[in-house]
């Protein structure tokens, strides 16, 4: 096999894509499909303000230093969970980006504003994953209204976007269903949310930080033991291995002709959104969960 653009030895084959590619046509190619798929779904232009989560694993890391190189105005979010030896090491790796590229860094610390991950675990004895999700994805919001951005970006690979859809196709979370896509545009009080690595697949984000030099944590966060989505990722792999190109498919797809019956479906039962009588972030209620949270275990 010879890389398709320059006939040299490939360092990856993209059964998918039906792709060779060496080392340096593979760096340019990830970086015009970023860029055809942040136009693609419309995600933002070069005079947007971007706000990328980073939380020192490959893909976000890839996506900052990617968007960086295309000329893009972002600049890096990392939530310090204040989970001990994992969050240090996460927040060095994040640190040596911004220095690499010279970008901005904001950094929220999770035990300033309330306790750190453990002990808010311990206390409000919710499930880790679940009530970790809830509170990056409300400080994503609260950071990028408060410092100005108008799109937040996400690390979110292939990998990870068709596994949660299986997920809650195979138990028909219809609620889910309806949101789950590349660009979830802003609404009040909500910036618009996006993920520009949502084509490509893990070993592709590892490989591009791979052959960038690009240092990322390997580890998996101690209390991720979300067996579940694991499953699921080895059973499409599974199948992609058989049918290449399936969890393409099966991805965009749904975004494309299945997601807009489920809007259709969910819309006018989401209840209106009010504002956070404590924080002024977009809530269900007069007090917002985190808030609620908060008084909760600070009590
Ligand atoms: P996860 O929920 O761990 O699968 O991460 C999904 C995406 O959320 C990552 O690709 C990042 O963009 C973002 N993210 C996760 N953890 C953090 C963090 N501690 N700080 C900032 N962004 C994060
Ligand atoms: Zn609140």
């Amino acid at each position: 096999m010879r890389c398709k653009i320059c006939g040299e030895k490939p360092v990856i084959y993209m059964k998918h894509h039906r792709l060779a590619l060496c080392g340096k046509d593979f760096i340019s190619w990830f970086e015009r499909y970023t860029e055809r798929t942040i136009k693609e779904f419309r995600m933002f232009k070069k005079e947007d303000k971007i706000l990328v989560a980073v939380s020192g694993g490959k893909d976000s890391l890839a996506l900052w230093y990617v968007l960086s190189k295309l000329g893009y105005k972002a600049d890096g979010l990392y939530i310090d969970l204040g989970i001990g030896e994992y969050s240090r090491t996460s927040y060095e790796k994040v640190k040596g980006m911004a220095e690499k590229i010279g970008r901005k860094l904001i950094v929220k610390k999770l035990s300033e504003d309330v306790l750190p991950l453990p002990d808010l675990i311990n206390l409000s004895g919710r499930e880790a994953c679940s009530l970790c999700g809830v509170l990056k994805r409300y400080n994503f919001n609260k950071v990028a209204v408060e410092y100005g951005y108008s799109v937040v970006a996400t690390g979110h690979n292939l990998d990870d976007e068709a596994s949660s859809l299986l997920a809650n196709v195979i138990n028909w979370n219809v609620k889910y269903l309806g949101k789950k896509e590349p660009v979830l545009k802003e609404e009040e009080g909500f910036v618009r949310k996006v993920k520009p690595l949502c084509k490509f697949m893990e070993k592709e984000t590892a490989l591009y930080c791979l052959l960038n030099d690009i240092d990322f944590i390997e580890e998996e966060c101690p209390f991720s033991e979300d067996a579940s989505t694991i499953f699921y990722k080895h059973i499409l792999n599974d199948i992609e291995e058989r049918f290449p190109g399936t969890k393409m498919r099966f991805y965009l797809e749904y975004v494309k002709k299945i997601k807009p019956l489920f809007e259709k479906v969910i819309k006018g039962k989401t209840p209106e959104l009010k504002r956070c009588n404590i924080c002024g972030q977009p809530s269900p209620s007069d007090i917002c969960p985190v808030c609620k949270l908060k008084e909760r275990v600070l009590k």
